[in-house]
C-alpha cells in the first residue's frame, strides 16, 4: 500500500515530465507540479477548479534551499526556518525570481514550506527543485488525509498518487506573513500559536480576513457535502433531533464534553479529546459522513487554543455560505 522502493524514482519522472503528483504530508495530500513550470502550474489549477489567482505552496526538499527561492530572508523568517522545518509551517515572503507568477497567484510574495514526511522529502530529494502544491482535492472541498481520499477525489486526473499512509497532523499547515517587520498568521494550522509566541517572545495576530488572497479564507472551504451546522455543545443532541424530526439525515460530531450521551442521528462520531487526535481525524470524519448520505452534520467548536484553533477555523469555513447559496 505505502509508497515502495522504485515509486519515489517514477513520481520524480513524472514531476521532471512537467506532470503531476499527488504526495502525502505531515498535514494533508498536496497535488504537486514542478514549481518552475508554469504549464504544470497551470494543470494544478484546472485538476483542482480553483480560481488561477489562488497561490499555491512551494515545497522544498532544505531549509538551506530557502534563499534559492526568495528574494530575501529576514531575521524572523530565519529563525522561524530554524525552528519549524521540516514541519506544518509555511513562510510568506518576497518571490524569489525562480518563481513563476502562475504559482503564487500573480502576487510578488511566495508561500514555502519544508514538510515533515518522508515520503515527501525523499521525492523532494529525487526531484531537485521546488514543488508547487496545494492540497489535492478539489477546490472548496475537504482536503485529503489518505492516498483513498485522492483516488477518489482526482481519480484519473493526477498522474501519479504516491501512498504515504495517513496524515499525522491532518489539518493545513500554519501559514505566517513574514514580508513585514511583524509577522502575523494568515491561516491557523499544524504550528500552534502558542509555539510560534513562545519562539518569537511576543504575542502574534492571527487575521480572520486578510488583505492577501488566501483560499483558506473563503466563505465556504474545507467543506463536505452535507451542511455543516455548528452551535454551543450542550446544543448537540437536541439540534441533531430536531434536524432528525425535519427529515433529514444527520451526521453527528459528538463534543467529549457529552461522551457516551444518548444520540439520536444517522452517524455519530465521538470527537477525540485530545487536540492532536481530533485534528488528524477531522477531514476523515467530514468524508464519513458523506459517505453515509448525511446532508446535515451538527457540530461545536472546541476551544481555541492551540490545535483548536485550526479545528475551529475548518468548521467554520464548513459551515460558511456555499457558493452556490
Ligand atoms: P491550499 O492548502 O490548497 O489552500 O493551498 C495553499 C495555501 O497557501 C493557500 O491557502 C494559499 O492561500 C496559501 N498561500 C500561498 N501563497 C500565498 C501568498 N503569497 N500569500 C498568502 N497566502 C499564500
Ligand atoms: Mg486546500
Amino acid at each position: 500500500m505505502f509508497a515502495r522502493s522504485g515509486d519515489v524514482e517514477k513520481a520524480a519522472g513524472v514531476l521532471r515530465a512537467g506532470g503531476l503528483v499527488a504526495f502525502p504530508t505531515e498535514t494533508v495530500y498536496g497535488l504537486g507540479a514542478s514549481a518552475e513550470d508554469p504549464a504544470a502550474v497551470a494543470r494544478v489549477f484546472q485538476v483542482k477548479g480553483r480560481p488561477p489567482s489562488h497561490p499555491l505552496i512551494v515545497h522544498l526538499g532544505r531549509v538551506e534551499d530557502l534563499g534559492d527561492w526568495v528574494e530575501d530572508v529576514p531575521e524572523t523568517a530565519r529563525v522561524l526556518a530554524e525552528r519549524f522545518w521540516p514541519g506544518p509551517l509555511t513562510l510568506v515572503l518576497r518571490r524569489g525570481r525562480r518563481v513563476p507568477l502562475e504559482a503564487t497567484g500573480g502576487l510578488e510574495t511566495v508561500a514555502v514550506r519544508v514538510p515533515d514526511h518522508s515520503v515527501a522529502l525523499a521525492l523532494l530529494s529525487a526531484f531537485g527543485g521546488g514543488v508547487a502544491a496545494p492540497s489535492a482535492n478539489r477546490f472548496g472541498s475537504v482536503s485529503p488525509t489518505t492516498a483513498d481520499h485522492v483516488r477518489a477525489e482526482l481519480g484519473d486526473a493526477v498522474d501519479f498518487v504516491l501512498d504515504g499512509g495517513r496524515c499525522e497532523v491532518g489539518v493545513e499547515s500554519t501559514i505566517v506573513d513574514a514580508t513585514g517587520d511583524v509577522p502575523s498568521v494568515l491561516r491557523p494550522g499544524g504550528v500552534t500559536r502558542e509555539e510560534l509566541e513562545a519562539v518569537l517572545g511576543h504575542p502574534i495576530e492571527v487575521h480572520s480576513t486578510s488583505r492577501v488572497r488566501v483560499p483558506g479564507q473563503h466563505p465556504s472551504h474545507y467543506a463536505p457535502r452535507a451542511r455543516v451546522v455548528l452551535v454551543e455543545p450542550e446544543n448537540v443532541v437536541a439540534e441533531a433531533e430536531l434536524a432528525l424530526d425535519r427529515g433529514h439525515r444527520v451526521g453527528v460530531l459528538l463534543p467529549p464534553a457529552l461522551a457516551g450521551a444518548e444520540v439520536k442521528a444517522h452517524a455519530v462520531v465521538a470527537v477525540p479529546s485530545s487536540m492532536a487526535a481530533y485534528a488528524r481525524g477531522l477531514y476523515g470524519f467530514l468524508r464519513e459522513f458523506d459517505r453515509q448520505g448525511c446532508d446535515l452534520i451538527v457540530a461545536s467548536l472546541p476551544v481555541e487554543q492551540e490545535l483548536g484553533l485550526a479545528i475551529a477555523n475548518r468548521l467554520r469555513r464548513a459551515a460558511g455560505p456555499r457558493l452556490s447559496e
